[in-house]
């Protein structure tokens, strides 16, 4: 996945460019830019890659949650749907806006159970925001119609999952609004930063204003900007832009490399009737970010995991017990952990962690490892390594 294993020259010459005019501010500065415009250009790159018809930069990931549900008008009490599986953004960006995280059930495409998204609906959900984790998505289908039947947003939280598709859409780009992650470890970096993609004016409107805080941007005198709304700074920096110019150029050529690398991997692993793989609906297409796969039992997959470790292989993942992404270790979440006193909106909201019942998410992911599929790797790495996981798997089995 991670974009940082091929710089080039492509991103040296990006930075140089900003550097060399100095402006490193994304607004304003007119006469001193020189025609440089890096948030601008990684803008309209994106929104065209994603066939959108806008795109708005922001400074990370998280803040792409945040100013994409506040662009839609959500706030104090309402409530965001969100798997069990995913990253801590997710309910940190839902929480950061007074919103109350309604945690949901997984399935076999280790995202959104639609029938599980279905009973947790009441008359304060406003948002069902899927996660594409490790490059594979939702049951879109499933979950528009049920935004389509109760009114609500569809947010994807495609971060992890540039350059898949589905039914021929861009991620992202099939929902109301998508969001993408340019952290140091995704597919395509800015170092750090992080995308908003819609069709709809308004909300892209109000995340341009929001996210500079609430500056309308009409005309390029920017003491004379009015503010229609509060706002925010979550602005990208030109610095980081840069490097996602040259980045989303590569994306394709990125792509590429991860679908041999996984095919490669898969194929070994195809050959062992007690692995399977983890479902991609319909219509999907993967990033190719990540190998996901199930075994039998939680038993053999912990112990395929610690032999894959002792082997030398690196990066394949028990999310099971890992306290970013998995619910089971969200202890401040689930303990209420915050600095400040949370909103009234929150306390009363927030159902209670500690007695929740997502037994059919350990189901899923007691059983499943990701093996990171890397950018760097020889076609002789990538065939060792298949070969090494295969000899771990069948020595559990
Ligand atoms: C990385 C990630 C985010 C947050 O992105 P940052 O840029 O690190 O803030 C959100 N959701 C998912 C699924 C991610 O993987």
């Amino acid at each position: 996945m991670p974009g940082f294993e091929l710089f080039g020259e492509q991103e040296k010459a990006e930075v140089q460019d900003v550097l060399d005019n100095g402006v490193l501010m994304r607004y304003g500065f007119d006469g001193m830019r020189n025609g440089h415009w890096k948030a601008q250009k990684l803008e309209n790159a994106l929104a065209k890659r994603m066939q959108t018809n806008y795109a708005q930069l922001v400074s990370s990931g998280t803040s792409a949650l945040t100013v994409a549900l506040l662009s839609a008008g959500i706030g104090a009490g309402d409530e965001v749907i969100m798997p069990t599986f995913t990253f801590v953004a997710s309910f940190e960006s839902i929480l950061a806006i007074g919103a109350i995280p309604i945690l949901v059930d997984i399935d076999d495409t280790l995202t959104l159970a639609p029938k599980a998204v279905e009973k947790a609906i009441t008359p304060k959900t406003k948002v069902i925001m899927p996660v594409h984790m490790c490059g594979s998505m939702a049951d879109l289908s499933a979950l528009k119609a049920i935004c389509e039947a109760h009114n609500l947003l569809l947010l994807e939280d495609a971060c992890q999952a540039i350059g898949g598709s589905y039914e021929g859409k861009p991620l992202g780009s099939f929902g109301d609004l998508g969001c993408f992650s340019f952290d140091y470890v995704k597919t395509i970096t800015c170092g750090e930063g992080g995308g908003i993609i819609t069709n709809n004016k308004v909300y892209y409107k109000n995340a341009d204003h929001y996210s500079d805080h609430g500056h309308d941007h009409i005309g390029n005198d920017r003491g004379a900007e009015t503010h229609p709304f509060l706002g925010y700074n979550f602005r990208i920096s030109e610095l980081n832009a840069a490097v996602g110019c040259a980045q989303i150029e590569r994306l394709d050529e990125f792509l590429a490399i991860q679908e041999k690398n996984y095919t490669l991997l898969r194929q070994a692993l195809n050959e062992i009737p007690e692995v399977t793989f983890r479902k991609v609906p319909d219509g999907g297409v993967e990033n190719y970010s990540f190998l996901n796969f199930f075994l039998p039992t939680e038993k053999i997959t912990r112990n395929v995991h610690k032999a894959l470790g002792k082997a030398g292989v690196d990066a394949c993942f028990y999310w099971f017990d890992n306290n970013w992404h998995y619910y089971r270790k969200w202890e401040h979440l689930k303990e209420n952990k915050s600095l400040g006193k949370l909103a009234k909106d929150v306390l009363e909201g927030l159902p209670d962690y500690t007695k929740a019942d997502f037994t059919a998410s350990d189901h899923w992911m007691g059983r499943t490892i990701s093996c990171l599929v890397k950018l760097s790797w020889t076609e002789q790495e990538v065939k060792n390594r298949a070969a090494i996981i295969k000899k771990v798997i069948l020595e559990v089995v």
